[in-house]
């Protein structure tokens, strides 16, 4: 099967590969086709909106990246790591170079903002020492320095938010996902955790957001990638959440 796709981006030759994706199926138990014949290159540093209806093979694609998922055929390259065919001894070294956040934050509610964040460093190993000094920066990096005792109960769902992003970030990945990272929030809140991850991106970290927040799409004007039924439709290098003319977005490049 063939990607039909709208307006491929294109990507100065000088900038590194974080994520290839050639010709990538998976198929679910069931007989569920939820990504058909995928090929995509994302560059480091890159900021991509991914867009569709749900069920539109969004949250797989992330999946695939952290080796959650596998896809039944075809190749998957992040951070220089063949993803694809990676054994399990691997997948430690994988998930260190890879933040992910997500829409309920997942944050432990009996544990307060510092313990969260440190949690997440802590089982990959590090000193005590790497610990106390990585979780004030990290904590100032997303606003809440001065909260590191509260518990998420006491904290509104924007600052928990952050505090997701905080535990993401901290292990400095190279790579953020988040998925549907503003579904649980208001339109106010959700552009400022869109404006903290810009502010991410602006250090180099490359960050893919799955998303169905047409506001926050249409305002940050980045690459859009669109799903339909487990098919890309459409790679949009400064696109909106849906579909405008393609003058338009030549005469914004
Ligand atoms: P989105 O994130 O765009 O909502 P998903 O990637 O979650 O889409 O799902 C794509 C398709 O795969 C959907 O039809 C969904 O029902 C199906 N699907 C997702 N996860 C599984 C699974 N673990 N087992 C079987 N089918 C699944």
């Amino acid at each position: 099967m063939t990607t039909t796709v709208a307006n491929v981006a294109t990507r100065p030759l000088n900038q590194r590969t974080a994520i290839s994706l050639k010709s990538v199926s998976v198929l679910y138990p069931g007989h569920c086709q939820a990504l058909s014949d995928i090929s995509l290159e994302i560059s480091e540093g890159e900021f991509v909106f991914i867009v569709g209806a749900s069920g539109a093979g969004k949250s797989t694609l992330l999946k695939l990246l952290t080796h959650e998922e596998v896809c039944t055929s075809g190749t998957v390259i992040v951070e220089g790591f063949t993803v694809s065919g990676m054994t399990h001894s691997q997948i430690p070294a994988l998930r260190r170079r890879v933040g992910v956040v997500y829409q309920n934050f997942g944050l432990l509610p009996d544990r307060t903002v510092y313990e969260n964040v440190a949690f997440a460093m802590r089982v990959t190993g590090a000193g005590r020492r790497d610990v106390v000094r990585r979780i004030p920066e990290v904590l100032e990096l997303v606003g809440l320095q001065s909260r590191p005792d509260a518990f998420p109960g006491q904290l509104s769902g924007g600052e928990q938010q952050r505090v997701a992003i905080a535990r993401a970030l901290v292990n400095r990945p190279k790579l953020l996902l988040a998925d549907e990272p503003t579904g649980n929030l208001d339109p106010e809140t959700s552009l400022g955790i869109v404006d903290l991850l810009h502010d991410i991106n602006a250090t180099g970290a490359t960050v893919l957001v799955a998303t169905h927040d047409v506001a926050i799409v249409d305002k940050s004007e980045r690459r859009v990638l669109e799903f339909a039924d487990g098919v890309l439709v459409r790679d949009e290098a400064c696109g909106r959440y849906g579909r405008v003319a393609l003058e338009t977005c030549e005469e914004q490049a």
